[in-house]
């Protein structure tokens, strides 16, 4: 039998990382209800998009587009914006994070502790927000992601997330489905491809909460799915509509439910959309038997919902 150190110490790979960022990625993909979660809110950051906030960075850094000294300045509900005030405070850059109204208190709070400015619209969806940030991002000395629209986005998810979803998935398992959330659309689309080079029949299938489903029934509402349903349908997915096969709604009530049960049966200390994503999954194959491998997510970490969902 082997000795406990080798069954719970794994080996390290690479002693010394040059900074966090090159912790970004390999997350782990866990089984959870038969359903394959991949476990992005392990990211440095809390979650997915430390992935997009890296490779975008780095992309318009060696096309010319951002240069030091320079300000990066982005609409987020939360995520993205901690994400890029991460890799902003990691590479020196200046970093102003435009937040509509009504997010968690931690996600302004964890922006600021990597020293970026947060300017909250009044508004509770992204839409002013977005306005201001491309204004702004088209004057000298400035760089906006534009992560509703950029097709980095997109490439990121295909080629990083996408690649090392595939190795990890067992050689004999073709995704027959994905269910992701619909924030800017970049891991439904970017995903959906990687998936699809390896099961040309995958569907792609879209989760909007069930308050706010804005891309199946033109419906913009408040939600507590925070991360995905910004209140406009993203650019992204409007480039990208013919590649999404069907859509999901889940309420938020629901969401939240399974998201305690994730953290009190499974260990998994998971934000709200990561529930919702678990609950789609499961309808999905209840609904279609037929779809065997189903592939999700668990895109932000619970902490920073501490306060507002879990003791609530
Ligand atoms: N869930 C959460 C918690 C998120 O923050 C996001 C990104 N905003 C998503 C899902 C959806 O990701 P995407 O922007 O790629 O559609």
């Amino acid at each position: 039998m082997a000795t406990l150190a080798a069954e719970v110490i794994p080996q390290s790979r690479s002693a010394v990382t040059h900074n966090i960022l090159d912790a970004i990625g390999n997350t782990p993909l866990v089984e959870v209800d038969g359903i394959y979660c991949k476990c992005e809110f392990l990211n440095p950051s809390g979650s997915i998009k430390a992935r997009i906030a890296h490779y975008i960075i780095a992309r318009a850094e060696r096309e010319g587009l951002l240069r030091p000294g320079d300000t990066i300045i982005e609409a987020s509900s939360g995520n993205t914006g901690n994400a890029l005030a991460m890799v902003a405070a990691v590479k020196g850059y200046k970093m102003q994070v435009v937040m509509p109204n009504g997010m968690s208190s931690a996600r302004v709070a964890i922006s600021r502790a990597h020293g970026a400015e947060v300017i909250l619209t009044g508004d509770f969806h992204v839409n002013e927000a977005l306005a201001i940030a491309e204004e702004y991002g088209r004057k000298p000395g400035y760089f906006c992601p534009r992560q509703f629209a950029n097709e980095w986005n997109v490439e990121e998810n295909r080629r990083w997330l996408g690649d090392e979803l595939l190795r990890q998935l067992p050689a004999e398992a073709r995704p027959d489905a994905l269910v992701c959330g619909i924030g800017t659309g970049g891991t439904l689309i970017g995903l959906g491809q990687a998936l699809r080079a390896r099961n040309p029949d995958c569907q792609v299938i879209g989760l909007e909460p069930a308050e706010s489903c804005t891309i199946a029934c033109a419906e913009v509402g408040h939600h507590q799915i925070e991360g995905i349903a910004d209140g406009f349908i993203p650019e992204i997915i409007r480039n990208h509509r013919n590649e999404v096969d069907g859509l999901i709604s889940v309420a938020s009530d629901t969401a939240i439910e399974e998201m305690r049960r994730l953290a009190n049966e499974h260990g998994l200390l998971v934000g709200p959309s990561s529930g919702a994503h678990l609950v789609a999954a499961r309808r999905i194959r209840e609904n279609n038997p037929a779809l065997k491998t189903i592939v999700t997510l668990f895109c932000d970490e619970g902490e920073k919902y501490l306060a507002e969902y879990y003791n609530a």
